[in-house]
């Protein structure tokens, strides 16, 4: 057997992979054109005449590669999901449905704002959250659902927009890691009543932080319109506050950012694409590996992070850490990724807090999937060239040996 680099022996790979972000010329021109105009914020009037703002360009792009009618750019991703749940008329007390394998801003954004979040499980074989199990969590209290299209993949929007009409509940659709996604042809962000995007550092588009609201909604969209920007009303005047809102705004130095990055976005999905099928190709032959399913109404997958499971029978008699470790010293980053957020000791504390009740939601397969068998590579990985992915899958074919 082949002596582990963990141990001193030679590292697959030595070379790295693709460094994120990516930029060039066209970040540093269009940069230069907000600052020369002097208009930097997302507010006020346009000072040079020849000038045209970015924040509205942006927009408009992002919500047309969504197929949304609407993007409103926010600070993060974060408040993104805040708004969004603010702008559907969810509140304080009132209970959303999430699922527990995410990043924890899907929930802390509800709980920000005093909403509940309940926890419903993933599907065994795509992570993303069970429709049937966001049925089953459906209670007097419930207002909305968040799916959360965790590595890009899209959850099922289908199943999920069915049970949300049938019971009344607003659905956002958390797209933070899924810009570019679609279900069944149409963009995420679209389908449900509200989506959600994040621009912050890792994200596939970023612009350094920032984050997009998306909708179909002309009334969901002046609602969050208001809440970004301190209660105003879209057209009103400048002191006319209507409702309790916050300033929320992302500035035009971002949007001139994210702008260039969008020019490199449909590269960059199809680089990811051809690499992420080369990967199931390779992980595919490996025993001890399992891939995730790809349903095919994932007719577009953002591959922000690339996951894969051990076999459950390696599962058992390997730690999970040990082996990302093991894999890591061979020149391949492979991360343990989410703990559950249904265990979460703030999630819980705060839930305590709002309901005065301590409330713990068993989600056994994303508890048992985290706890050991699921891992992920990030995006940049997967912007390396095709050697690269033949490097990952001999690293981890090697540490699987090993054991
Ligand atoms: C990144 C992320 C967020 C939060 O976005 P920020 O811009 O970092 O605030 C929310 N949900 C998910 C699933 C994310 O990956």
């Amino acid at each position: 057997m082949e002596k582990l680099a963990i141990d001193g022996g030679t590292p697959v790979r030595t070379g790295g992979f693709a460094e994120w972000p990516i930029f060039g010329d066209l970040e540093v021109q269009l940069l230069k054109e907000v600052i020369a105009s002097g208009k930097w914020g997302g507010s006020g009037a346009v000072k040079n005449a020849a000038y045209q703002p970015k924040l509205p360009e942006l927009e408009r792009k992002f919500a047309a590669m969504q197929d949304a009618s609407r993007a409103i750019s926010v600070v993060n991703g974060t408040v993104a999901i805040t708004v969004a749940l603010q702008a559907a008329g969810v509140k304080p007390g009132d209970e959303v449905i999430v699922p527990p394998y995410t990043f924890i801003a899907t929930a802390s954004a509800a709980l920000a704002y005093g909403v509940i979040p309940v926890f419903a499980d993933i599907e065994e074989d795509t992570m993303l959250i069970d429709p049937a199990k966001a049925e089953e969590r459906v209670g007097p209290r419930t207002k909305a659902i968040i799916a959360v299209h965790v590595a890009g993949a899209p959850a099922n929007m289908t199943r999920l927009k069915e049970i949300a009409d049938r019971h009344g509940l607003v659905l956002i659709e958390d797209a933070a890691q899924a810009v570019g996604a679609r279900w069944e042809g149409k963009g995420v962000g679209s389908i449900g009543d509200l989506g959600t995007f994040s621009l912050q550092s890792s994200k596939n588009l970023t612009s350094g932080e920032g984050g997009m609201i998306t909708t179909n909604d002309e009334r969901y969209w002046s609602n969050a319109w208001s809440v970004c920007n301190v209660g105003r009303v879209p057209n009103g005047a400048w002191y006319q506050h209507e409702k309790i809102g916050q300033n929320y705004r992302m500035t035009e130095l971002q949007a001139a950012v994210a702008l260039a990055q969008l020019t490199r976005l449909e590269e960059q999905m199809r680089r990811r694409e051809a690499n992420a099928a080369l990967l199931d190709e390779l992980l595919g032959e490996i025993e001890g590996v399992r891939l995730l399913r790809r349903d095919p109404r994932m007719t577009r997958h953002a591959y922000h992070l690339y996951i894969f499971k051990l076999a459950p029978e390696l599962a058992e008699r390997v730690d999970k850490d040990d082996f990302c470790k093991k894999v890591m010293a061979e020149g391949v980053p492979l991360y343990g990724g989410y703990v559950p957020l249904n265990r979460n000791e703030a999630v819980i504390r705060a839930t305590k807090e709002w309901t005065g009740e301590e409330r713990i939601y068993d989600c056994p397969i994303c508890e048992r999937l985290c706890a050991n068998e699921s891992v992920w590579l990030t995006q940049n990985l997967l912007l390396s060239d095709e050697r690269a992915m033949h490097d990952i899958a001999m690293a981890v074919r090697k540490v699987i040996r090993s054991y």
